[in-house]
Formats: C-alpha cells, structure tokens, sequence
C-alpha cells in the first residue's frame, strides 16, 4: 500500500473530505427527493449501513423545497446534485446543504456560475467538479470536435485524459479567479482502465481531494468487479479521499460494498463480524456453502468485529483459519468449534449453526465486558482428530501444509 496522497481538506457538514481525514463513503437517493419521507428513510437506511454522505438529485424546485426539512432529519451531510439550473444551486445552498456538486460548463452564464460559487464561499460550502469520459468531447463547435475526435482516433486513452485534465483547468480557472478553493475533482469513466489512468493523471496535476467514482458501473453483479478493481487499485496507490460506488441496484449495496472495500485495505475499522469461510473443494463433507450463508445472515446485527471462519475440513481449515476468534471446522456429519484457538464443543452438523451463533454471542459480550480481546494476530489453532465418519473410518489424514 502506497501511503495516502495529501490534498488540501474540506468540510462537507461535520465529515472532513481529504487532507489525512479517513476515506468518506457516499452514496446517492433513488428516491424523488420531494417524496421527503421516502427520501429520509432511504438516507437513514444508507447512514446505518456506513454511509458518512448522502446526495440527492435537485433536478426540480419543489426538490429543492424539500431540502430543509430532509436536511433536519438526515443524520449525515446532504450534497445537492445540479445539472444544469443555477437557481437550483442557489435555491440548495440556502436551504443549508453541505455541498453542492456542479459541473461550471454546464451553466452558460458565467455570472451565474460565480454567483453560485460566491454563495458557496460565504457558507462555506464544498463544491465537486467532474468529468466523464462520455461527455468531454467538444458538442457545439464543430472544427473543435473534428479536431478531438481525430486526435482521440491515434491515441485514445492518452488524448481522452489529455481532455478531461484540460476541462478540469478550465473550471479551476473559473474557482481560482473568484478566489474559491473548497473544491472536490471526479474524472468517471465506465472503463476501470481509463478511471484508473485519469485519477492518477488528475491527482498529479491537482492537489484537491479526489471523489472516486466508476461511471455506469451496472448492476451490483457485473459493476461490483468493475468499480472494485478501479477504486481498490487507486486506494491502493493512496490514491482518493472520498468514493462511490454505484450501481443499478438499491444504492444499499453501494454502501455495503463501499465499506467492505475499506475494511479490505484496512482503511476503516470493521464494526461488524468478519466472516472467512473456505472455498470448498472435493474434502467437503457438508453442505458448507449453505452453512456460510446462513451463518452470514446469523451475524447479522452482532456489533463487534469478531471474526468467524466457516471451514469445510480439518486438513487446511486449521492453518486458513488462523486468526479467527471463532471457527468452526466441519466433518462427515459433525464441526467442531474453538473460540481463540481453544476447542470447545463438537456438534452434529443440524446444530453447527446455533453453536456457531451462540459462541459467537457469547464471545462478543466477553469482549464488550473487558473479558476478552479480539485477537488482530494468528491464533494458533490445533486441527483436532479427524472425524469419524458415521462407519467408525477416519476420513483424511490431517496435515497442517
Ligand atoms: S478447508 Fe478443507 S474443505 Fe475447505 S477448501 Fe480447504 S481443504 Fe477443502
């Protein structure tokens, strides 16, 4: 892991933005923000989930309306999606949003757009720029078009980031000269290549905090690789202080995954059981992939980052599961579990389940009453005897390779 990238910070409400401030996760409504019930449950849904800031789409204005009383319910910073109406951008700022996201080129009046950014800069409000691979080349000037496009045919990818650097000058142009600087940069792209290439561009010319974002991604099951393989990689270079993952889904699984990608590099803290589970192999001797899902539905609303190992043998489970708090290792019709390295029930495989649950529990509140510690180091677990199968046979001989 490449140390983090220092940009200058922001204040988006209460949650700092950049600077040595942690990664922010963010995520966006599908609701119609006038529906302000609809909108708020959906925000207190995202916020329980781990979600530090919440945007709503403001295409309208009893959108806008809707915002001081979303913004009194909400209990994370609210961000104002604009488009193309400075009005609305005013009309947020006023209602109290903690930042506005706007693009400068898409209001023609530049009076207009400095009246936003002066509104900006006497609350001290965030604003984000960005760009998107689908929409920086030239649309109106038709030589200028002409020109991009056959630039862009040699050299695709150099040309597309040589654009989206030169659109993000020209904003800065329009923030410097009116003396603002609380600004956050994007550069999307649907192409995990491309996003991965244009951060690093965008984070070696500019020093604001970089809002990481995969545009398009899909639905959860093809945009999950997509926007895991862009964002980890440039977290990993210490690249981006804020992300979003999004998806064509109930943007819960943005947060969800947001925060499972965090907790991965070690760049959050978990607050909730972590589950290791074998990948199965032909050794298994139950039904171990139904075992893991239930036992993570099980977890569910345990609040202390305990960690659980499923395994399916006693052959590599041991030597895998190291590390874990509570583990079970199953056999032909029966697991045996240990908490912290020290074996202490052996069940048949229709009680695996709650065993595992209730040592979970149980260890849990251990640690919450100061009686135990959760481990962040191997445990060394001795693989027990094999199992006997039901016909007295052992299975397999155990080896801890
Ligand atoms: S723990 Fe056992 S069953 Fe699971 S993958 Fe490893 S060897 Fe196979």
């Amino acid at each position: 892991m490449t140390p983090r990238r220092k940009t200058h910070q922001v204040m988006v409400g209460g949650v700092p933005i950049g600077g040595d401030a942690p990664v922010a996760i963010q995520s966006m409504t599908s609701t119609n923000t006038h529906d302000i019930d609809a909108t708020v449950r959906q925000i207190r849904t995202l916020a329980e989930a781990g979600c530090d800031i919440v945007r709503v789409a403001v295409p309208e204005k009893r959108d806008t309306a809707a915002l001081p009383s979303i913004l009194e319910q909400s209990p994370v910073p609210i961000v104002a999606d604009v488009h193309f109406h400075f009005q609305r951008a005013i009309e947020a700022i006023e209602a109290g949003v903690h930042k506005i996201r706007l693009n400068p080129g898409n209001i023609k009046d530049r009076k207009q757009v400095d009246r936003v950014i002066a509104a900006c800069r006497d609350r001290r409000i965030p604003i984000r720029v960005g760009v998107n691979e689908g929409s920086v080349v030239e649309r109106s000037d038709k030589d200028r078009r002409a020109r991009e496009k056959g630039r862009l045919a040699s050299d695709p990818r150099g040309e597309m980031i040589r654009l989206m650097v030169a659109i993000l000058e020209d904003y800065m142009r329009i923030f410097d000269a009116n003396d603002f600087h609380d600004v956050v940069i994007s550069a999307k792209s649907i192409d995990a290549g491309m996003v991965i290439d244009a951060y690093r561009a965008v984070s070696e010319r500019f020093d604001l905090p970089l809002h990481l974002g995969v545009t398009h991604a899909g639905p959860p099951e093809t945009g999950r690789i997509r926007s895991i393989a862009a964002l980890g990689s440039l977290l990993a270079m210490g690249i981006g202080d804020t992300i979003r993952i999004s998806y064509a889904a109930d943007p819960i699984h943005e947060v969800e995954d947001a925060k499972e990608l965090l907790c991965s590099l070690s760049m959050r803290a978990r607050v909730e059981p972590e589950l290791i589970a074998c990948p199965t192999c032909g050794r298994i001797e139950i039904d171990l992939i139904k075992l893991v899902a239930d036992v993570r539905r099980k977890l569910v609303g345990i609040r202390v980052p305990v960690k659980v190992a499923v395994m399916g043998c006693v052959v590599n489970g041991p030597g895998e599961a190291e590390g874990a708090d509570v583990a079970v290792f199953a056999g032909k019709g029966r697991g045996v579990i240990y908490v912290q390295g020290e074996q202490t029930r052996s069940v048949d495989e229709a009680e695996i389940l709650d065993a595992l649950y209730d040592e979970t529990v149980a260890f849990a509140e251990r640690v919450e009453r100061g009686e135990a510690s959760l481990t962040g180091a191997a445990v060394n677990i001795v693989p027990p005897d094999p199992l006997p199968r039901a016909d007295g046979s052992i299975p397999l001989p155990v080896s801890r390779g």
